[in-house]
């Protein structure tokens, strides 16, 4: 498929003019996942970089070794043409309510989820443009593939476009961190902030561990080891996710053995049914009305007791421990991926 077949614009490095961004400050709030990525690349790139952090933040240390200037989020806004808020997305509009007036006539404010302003959390004064550029990775892997020269794809959005320059800028940033060289796709605040949220729920992070417990119950309970069930239905998933990142379902179903392909497309269907279609249908009612916006907000508010409840609920699954015994088993790939990632930092 080509770029004019996909159903969204994608844009490459020769559809970004760096001028765009090469004579602004950027502010980088935040030196987390994205943080430290955004504000590296950039840097590199030969923007003028300051990083936001609050005087008592342990991360200021990490930013000043990296070679970057380091001020409050206040000043550092004050300074900057365009402010990029990587802190994370619960204490944003707190961040934004502080920096506010700092924000001039002209200037830019940027993230990389669309939450706070698709639910109104943030809601941006007139005069200002207000972008998103997202890359679709992890903070580490946009920092490792840019020293590669690589570069993972993003999402670029405009909300608010004050100078006409909105889009043409935030390319200019996409190309800046290294997503146009892998490709930097249009989309919505609505759109990137329902498809991550529904995406994070129902499938990867919620609907995945789910299918993983139960999956694993349905074995323990019949009389099967934890060992055993332990590694096919969670340490095998890997194998699998691989293979479909590398190639898509094809490569996968190409790769296991004719009996497990035969076995999955009749009792796939079978497990996650009709009734599973509509309770994911049931939770992308809830991302789009709002509902699990609100309940989240408001859980927040309330210090998180529900949160705190199931966090505690997940840790002590009894696949936790036989999954730590089992581990050590295999130190030597934990150590590897561990390598990896310092590598990557
Ligand atoms: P993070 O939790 O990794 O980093 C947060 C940073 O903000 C830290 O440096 C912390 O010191 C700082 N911070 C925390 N509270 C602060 C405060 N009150 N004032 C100033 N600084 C404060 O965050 P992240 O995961 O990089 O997320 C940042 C944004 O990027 C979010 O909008 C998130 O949705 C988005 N995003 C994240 C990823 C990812 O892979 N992590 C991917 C795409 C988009
Ligand atoms: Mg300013
Ligand atoms: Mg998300
Ligand atoms: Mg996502
Ligand atoms: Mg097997």
């Amino acid at each position: 498929m080509s770029d004019d077949e996909f159903t969204q614009p994608v844009y490459h490095e020769e559809d970004t003019n760096p001028d765009y961004i090469a004579d602004k400050t950027v502010a980088v709030l935040g030196y987390g996942s994205q943080g430290h990525a955004h504000a590296q690349n950039l840097h590199e790139s030969g923007v003028d970089v300051v990083v936001g952090l609050r005087e008592d933040s342990a991360s200021r240390a990490a930013a000043k070794e990296d070679g970057l200037r380091v001020a409050t989020p206040v000043e550092a806004a004050a300074e900057a043409d365009v402010v990029s808020v990587l802190v994370p997305d619960t204490v944003q509009p707190a961040v934004y309510a502080a920096i506010e007036d700092e924000l001039e006539a002209g200037n830019t404010l940027q993230f990389a989820h669309g939450f706070n302003i698709h639910y109104g959390q943030i809601e941006p004064k007139d005069g200002i443009d207000v972008t998103m550029v997202a890359p679709k990775s992890p903070g580490h892997i946009v920092r490792r593939t840019y020293e590669s020269g690589e570069g993972t794809p993003g999402l670029v959005a405009v909300y608010q476009d004050e100078t006409g320059e909105a889009k043409e800028e935030a390319l200019a940033y996409a190309s800046a961190i290294g997503c146009a060289r892998a490709g930097v796709i249009q989309t919505s605040f609505k759109e990137e902030t329902e498809t991550d949220l529904f995406g994070e729920q129902a499938v990867l992070c919620g609907g995945v561990t789910s299918l993983v417990k139960q999956g694993y119950e349905v074995l323990v309970d019949a009389g099967y080891s934890p060992e055993m069930a332990y590694f096919e239905v969670l340490n095998e998933l890997k194998l699998i996710v691989d293979l479909m990142y590398e190639g898509g379902l094809g490569e996968m179903w190409d790769s296991v053995s004719d009996t497990a392909e035969f076995g999955g497309l009749t009792r796939g269907d079978v497990v996650v049914d009709e009734g599973a279609r509509e309770n994911m249908e049931e939770v992308l009612e809830q991302v789009q009305n709002g509902e699990f916006a609100q309940e989240w907000i408001t859980e927040n508010q309330a210090n998180r007791p529900r949160f705190n409840q199931l966090h505690e609920r997940e840790r002590n699954h009894e696949i936790e421990e036989v999954g730590e015994r089992l581990r050590e088993l295999f130190e030597w790939a934990e150590e590897e991926t561990e390598d990896e990632q310092e590598r990557a930092e």
